[in-house]
């Protein structure tokens, strides 16, 4: 049995939101990973099968290895087309936010959330928050977030098995529904090896099963898609750039603009990488960090009772879940290192 997580109360108020609608738009975060993917493209096999004229909004580019999800080629990728991504925005009775929290992590529609947010304005859309992120901001009208869920696509099957308990039905138990749920439970679980010991997780997955989902081809199309590039640039970081501090069990990798591009860099290449140096069996933090066009792009990951949130978000502008964080610096790379450097000691004890 899947118990009923979600808040009665939260159900209805979403569900009136969505039955007010008619032309709903999807958004979810910046970067794109297989649960931001999977979640809101979960949501809009949902919605389109109530009759609903959805539109999903990605900040950015997502990476190639996701682009078989049924649906994601119909994403709008706001930074390639602003004004069309700010119209259907503009235009919607509905906006949907999954796997993010506050609006910043919706990239260049931040502004258009902070001036929509506000209720009882003229400029105001509703907003239904679907998240398992701490500590959601105040922009949606229904906020439904649960950060014991491990994922949000894990948060969408939920919500969506509740609303069916007070009719708002749909044939929903499709395999594109089922994939795209699947594939996010897959993704922000790294394959069920973490934040996977609810047993509930695995009675979602025999229905989405049942509905149709080969969860090993689902596998392969995630896991087994880089190009030589990626798998070179993995053995560059653990043979060269794996820098270890034992005394604290962490363990830093900082890659240059120039070093990516000898390993023709692309969208998605970094995934994953920084959860190597846990495997060492004294490294409990791990630390990668990258310079991407405009900024240091980092990532944290730390194993057990060990936060690296806090790290993320007092030093790096960033945040996350206790385990998994992330975060970016406005500056060179070595600024980046140097403030790693000062502060590591304090944040990994
Ligand atoms: P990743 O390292 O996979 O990019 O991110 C891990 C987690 O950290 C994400 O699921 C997200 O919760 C959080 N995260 C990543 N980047 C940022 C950021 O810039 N700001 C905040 N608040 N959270 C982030
Ligand atoms: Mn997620």
């Amino acid at each position: 049995m899947i118990s009923n997580l979600i808040d009665t109360q939260l159900i209805t108020r979403a569900k009136q939101l969505i039955e007010q609608a008619q032309t709903i738009v999807i958004v979810t975060h910046i970067s794109p990973d297989g649960d931001a993917m999977g979640s809101s493209l979960a949501m809009r096999w949902f919605l389109q099968d109530l009759g609903k004229q959805v539109s999903v909004i990605v900040p950015n580019e997502f990476p190639a290895f996701l682009s078989w999800l049924p649906g994601a080629q119909d994403d709008v990728i706001f930074d390639k087309n602003p004004d069309a991504a700010t119209a259907l925005l503009d235009a919607a009775d509905l906006v949907i936010v999954t796997d993010f929290q506050e609006p910043k992590r919706s990239g260049n529609m931040a502004d258009w959330f902070v001036n929509h947010q506000t209720p009882n304005t003229k400029h105001h859309t509703p907003i239904i928050m679907l998240d398992h992120h701490l500590y959601p901001s105040d922009m949606a009208d229904v906020t439904i977030s649960y950060p014991q869920c491990a994922s949000a696509s894990e948060l969408v099957y939920r919500f969506i098995h509740q609303l069916a308990i007070i009719n708002i039905q749909s044939s929903i138990y499709n395999i594109q529904y089922s994939t795209c749920i699947y594939t996010g439970m897959m993704t922000d679980t790294g394959n069920f090896q973490f934040n996977s010991n609810n047993p509930e997780m695995y009675e979602i997955v025999a229905e989405l099963m049942r509905a149709g989902v080969n969860k090993d081809e689902c596998y392969d199309k995630v896991f087994n898609q880089y190009h030589e590039g990626r798998m070179r640039l993995v053995g560059y970081c653990l043979h060269t750039k794996m820098r270890i501090f034992p005394e604290h069990h962490v363990a830093l990798i900082a890659l240059s603009s120039n070093e990516l591009k000898q390993f023709n860099f692309r969208s998605g290449d970094a995934e994953g990488i920084v959860n190597m140096p846990l495997q060492i069996s004294t490294i409990y933090y791990s630390v990668f960090m990258r310079e991407d066009t405009d900024k240091i792009k980092l990532s944290f990951r730390s194993q057990g009772d060990r936060p690296v949130n806090t790290f993320a978000s007092d030093i790096f502008n960033g945040g996350g879940h206790k385990n998994a964080a992330g975060g970016e610096h406005y500056g060179t790379l070595r600024e980046a290192v140097n403030l790693f450097l000062d502060n590591y000691e304090k944040y990994c004890i």
